[in-house]
């Protein structure tokens, strides 16, 4: 195996990111939302009557991409919710936004004199 670990996860993020538009994904997300009647089923499981805003894998796409399509291994959250079962990504979008806020500086234009 000549693959560097760094490699081969920055791929399958690049495939899984494929998945996220693919259109059996988007029937299996909508069959979960379905059987979840919409609800964020964390918040359900404390008696919060909250809508769905999302379709989480419970064992990572990365990890078990065989279960990416299995409706037992697919839960509707809402985004509070969902961000708790991805702490690391929370963190990360903060990150993001800090970037973008650099990006945004506008150069003078040259043909303007
Ligand atoms: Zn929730
Ligand atoms: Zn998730």
């Amino acid at each position: 195996m000549k693959s560097h670990y760094a490699y081969d996860k920055h791929k399958r993020n690049r495939e899984s990111r494929a998945f996220y538009k693919s259109t059996a994904w988007e029937k299996c997300r909508q069959l979960a939302l379905t059987r979840d009647n919409y609800l964020c089923q964390d918040c359900f499981n404390k008696n919060i009557i909250t809508s769905a805003e999302m379709v989480h894998h419970i064992e990572a796409l990365a990890d078990h991409p065989e279960k990416a399509l299995d409706l037992d291994n697919l839960v509707s959250l809402c985004h509070p919710c969902h961000n708790k079962r991805h702490p690391d990504r929370a963190k990360k979008n903060v990150k993001r936004i800090s970037n973008k806020i650099r990006v945004i500086k506008s150069k003078p234009n040259p043909e303007v004199t």
